[in-house]
């Protein structure tokens, strides 16, 4: 059976010249960057080579660049940092944040009384700048402002520079868990006075275990991590050379095709969406994800019917997809995002799913999604009066 991969938001399948890139550092270059001989400085330099890259393309120094295992390492080492370092008292944040900030900021109240304000989504799931002005306007307390760019299930698109104005202009510090837009937008970090932001390799066809922080010099932040001089003391232990190789070679990659990817794909999801109309009566989108502002690699789609199975069906038939389901009971509960845009009737009725997109999909992946919905159609349901006549 062949398979068909429409999960890259959850993850991005490796390119082979990274695994090539990979493959070599592995077998030649496996000194300790730390170690004052060749085999060391060689592997200290990859290091430094990725770093120097990536900074230039954000436009930002290298020392700003922090390599971590990945977004949720960095995102926790942010905020915890911010509030155990900086004397963050206050976190402005929405319930559309990914479950490794949003849990974080949970675990900042509980442990260190941090007051939490979240901003309420509107159906389509945008925020309202207004009321975060409002916000940042109404306490004197030291405040983070932790907001993402694109929303890893529907594909919203924050306006980062404004909020990062808004910031700048009320003495807030700005974090934004940028894991979806990295090496998938172009990101001009002088631009944009954002104080702090995070990556992850896997989100564009890099490795897992690897990512980084942004963290502005001027901000003060310290790392968790003790115990070694790596990354300029922010985060001890030795660097992941490999991965941190595997990450550069995938950010150098992104940069140079980023527009020939992102036409490819946006043609790809336009297909998609034309089918899914044409084919399933009834279909919806959730969010702002069939509008060309959204991020281009997420489609997330809200089928007329309830179906809790619906992932393991189309598992079943080769296809690799994420659900979100939106049942009213059993095990599987709507994510806070669909809970906080969806009416009480479409999470009980309707089923969501998540289709996200990489310059490896095919047109005629979709062809087998959108037929496979077909055969897998409305599941039959026992209506209550039928059963009562009976
Ligand atoms: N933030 C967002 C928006 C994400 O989509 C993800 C991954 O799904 C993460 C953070 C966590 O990244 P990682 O898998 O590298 O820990």
């Amino acid at each position: 059976m062949e398979r068909i991969y429409l999960d890259n938001a959850a993850t991005t399948p490796l390119d082979e010249e990274v695994i090539d890139c990979m493959v070599n550092v592995l077998k030649f270059n496996y000194g300790n960057p730390s170690s004052t001989h060749s085999l060391g400085q060689e592997a200290k330099t990859i290091l430094e080579e990725v770093r120097r890259k990536i900074a230039n393309s954000l436009k930002v120094t290298p020392g700003e660049i922090i390599f971590t295992s990945c977004g949720t390492e960095s995102n926790n080492m942010i905020i915890k940092s911010a509030v155990n370092y900086l004397g963050v008292e206050r976190i402005i944040t929405s319930p559309l944040e990914h479950k490794c900030v949003a849990e974080t900021c949970l675990e900042m109240k509980k442990l260190k009384g941090v007051e939490l304000l979240y901003l309420k989504p509107d159906a389509q799931g945008d925020l309202d700048l207004q009321e975060l002005e409002d916000a940042l306007k109404s306490s004197d307390k030291k405040t983070l402002v932790t907001l993402m760019h694109a929303n890893n299930e529907i594909g919203n698109i924050l306006d980062i520079r404004k909020v990062a104005d808004l910031c700048k202009e009320n003495h807030a510090l700005f974090h934004s868990d940028t894991v979806q837009t990295m090496a998938h937008l172009d990101l001009d970090f002088s631009k944009i006075p954002l104080d702090f932001a995070s990556c992850s390799a896997h989100k564009f066809h890099g490795p897992k275990g690897s990512g980084f922080a942004f963290i502005r010099k001027s901000s003060g932040l310290k790392g968790l991590i003790t115990g070694g001089s790596q990354e300029r003391s922010m985060r001890a232990g030795t660097e992941n050379v490999t991965g941190i190789a595997g990450l550069g070679k995938a950010w150098e990659i992104s940069q140079t095709k980023m527009e020939d990817y992102k036409n490819l794909i946006i043609e790809i999801k336009h297909y998609a969406i034309q089918q899914l109309k044409e084919k399933i009566p009834g279909i919806k989108f959730n969010g702002r994800s069939a509008e060309d502002k959204s991020l281009y690699t997420i489609l997330n789609i809200l089928l007329p019917y309830r179906n809790p199975l619906i992932g393991l069906q189309l598992d079943m038939k080769g296809i690799a997809i994420s659900q979100g389901s939106a049942c009213s009971s059993g095990a599987s509960k709507p994510s806070m995002v669909l809970m906080s845009i969806l009416s009480e009737d479409e999470l009980e009725c309707c089923t969501p799913l998540r289709i996200s997109f990489s310059h490896y999909t095919k047109k005629s992946d979709i062809d087998a999604l959108v037929l496979a919905l077909e055969e897998i159609g409305r599941p039959f349901v026992i209506e209550k009066s039928d059963s009562l006549h009976r």
